[in-house]
């Protein structure tokens, strides 16, 4: 059975042919702007995988990363709908783990970007911690 998933406003519908490669939190100030201030939480599926249908609008920046990502986003109810990164290519995309009917499927393994979220962000302390990317170097464990 592939996974399923729509916008808030269920214009936008997802099927993903595929299993998850891993799941991450992140706290980038980017993924703090289009997730009203908390972090994002995004399941990771190979691109060949996902299928959306319905109409989706884009945005392309220079994450904090420092690759370049696009943003899918519904243009009716503006639901966050994935991020992919451009350059450089190859990368798995992040699908919203908001927007899969099934928000079980695959628990955050690490929380990434730690370094620009505020003193008062709630984090699993028992996950790895990066201060940046992947990467990056691991924050120490406080728990
Ligand atoms: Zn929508
Ligand atoms: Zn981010």
């Amino acid at each position: 059975m592939p996974h399923t998933g729509q916008c808030l406003c269920g214009q936008v519908r997802l099927t993903v042919d595929g299993e998850p490669l891993g799941a991450r939190s992140c706290w980038c100030r980017d993924c703090q702007r289009i997730a009203s201030g908390s972090a994002t939480v995004n399941v990771l599926f190979p691109e060949e995988a996902v299928h959306y249908e319905g109409e989706i609008s884009t945005i392309r920046m220079t994450a904090d990363s420092g690759n370049t990502v696009e943003r899918g986003f519904c243009p009716q109810c503006g639901a966050q709908l994935y991020s992919k990164t451009i350059e450089p290519a190859g990368m798995p995309m992040r699908v919203r783990a908001g927007t899969l009917d099934d928000p079980e499927l695959m628990a955050p393994s690490a929380t990434i970007f730690v370094d620009s979220a505020p003193a008062w962000a709630v984090m699993d302390t028992t996950l790895p911690r990066y201060s940046r990317g992947l990467d990056s170097p691991l924050l120490e464990e406080s728990a």
